[in-house]
């Protein structure tokens, strides 16, 4: 799936064009994703846009922190950078200036009126989403400016990279030294595109003697403040969640653990994303199973079809690898 976050579509259709409003039409390629800063405004997309329709120049998105705008639909070619427009698909960070510092971009203080994590968050998602319509990959593909074009066939890099043939901008500034976060971003967008699919079917397979039915087709994203911060995924006889950056998925089980889980507000309550696979103890014919959360030692009771479970999942956040014993919930 292709989501680039779109809050609002603000076109400026112009008769005097062959596309749809400041635009070229239609491009023949797209090598590469292009970031620009503003250099001016407050940090309001939907204003930039406004600004964009009258005036002579354009980018397919610009975002700010709570608003990705669709100016140029993402395959026609903006006005944003010369020879690079009918090439690149072009991303604007709305109130940015090339000469902020990396500390900057990602400062969620918002008392400037415009939280830099969570833009640079949008406008990671809208990235991702045009590497993956478009087939450029998350790789930096320029050099600062030197060279005065890309380095790299396809990629993504800063207005700067185009030089003097894209127009002899400066911006996004300086790349991964002082100025803009290039790698962190790309990390960012990167997490819109890899993992998500992938551990879940992993967790998925791991747990396969008695995860029982797949239930949600595709995955349940959650999105906060604009970025994924994970997916889960409903089975017959559990879930299995993912957090963005962690590196494996985690299934609960139904009958128990995952009602407890639910009555502390899944990832989002006091357990937070399952970090863990849980374990389940059999105590003989007087006590039922019990399944135990192995840091948070949330209890449920344990009715999983089948032979006795040995580890399934289930943790919570901050607390490590802390082993239930019976002692801890007898
Ligand atoms: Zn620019």
């Amino acid at each position: 799936m292709v989501d680039y976050g779109i809050t609002n579509t603000i076109f400026g259709y112009r008769p005097d064009t062959i596309g749809t409003g400041n635009s070229d039409g239609v491009r023949r390629r797209t090598d590469y994703g292009v970031v620009h800063t503003q250099e001016g405004g407050t940090g309001d997309a939907i204003a930039l846009a406004r600004y964009c329709n009258s005036a002579n120049v354009s980018y397919n998105i610009e975002v700010d922190d709570a608003h990705t705008v669709l100016n140029v639909p993402v395959t026609e070619a903006p006005w944003a950078a010369a020879a690079a427009n009918g090439i690149a698909f072009h991303l604007c960070f709305a109130g940015s200036f090339a000469a902020w510092s990396l500390a900057w971009w990602l400062s969620r203080d918002a008392s400037d009126g415009l939280d830099e994590d969570a833009m640079l968050w949008r406008g990671a998602r809208a990235m991702a989403a045009a590497s993956r319509q478009f087939g450029f990959p998350l790789e930096y593909a320029g050099d600062n400016g030197r060279s005065g074009w890309p380095v790299l066939p396809k990629g993504v890099c800063g207005h700067k990279d185009f030089g003097v043939r894209g127009g002899d901008h400066h911006d996004p500034g300086d790349i991964d030294g002082v100025g803009f976060p290039m790698t962190e971003f790309l990390r960012r967008c990167r997490t819109f595109v890899h993992p998500v699919p992938n551990l879940i079917d992993a967790e998925a397979r791991v747990a396969a003697g008695w995860i029982g039915t797949r239930i949600t087709r595709g995955e349940n994203q959650i999105i906060r403040d604009g970025r994924l911060v994970g997916a889960w995924v409903a089975f017959t006889n559990g879930h299995i969640y993912w957090r963005n950056g962690a590196n494996a998925a985690y299934a609960i089980p139904h009958g128990g653990l995952f009602e407890a889980y639910t009555a502390r507000g899944w990832e989002s309550g006091e357990c937070g994303f399952p970090i863990l696979r849980h374990q389940v103890f059999a105590w003989g014919p007087t006590r039922p199973s019990k399944a135990v959360c192995c840091s948070c030692r949330t209890v449920g009771r344990c009715r999983i079809p089948g032979p006795r479970q040995d580890r399934h999942a289930l943790c919570r956040d901050g607390l490590g690898n802390r082993v239930a014993r019976p002692s801890d919930v007898g």
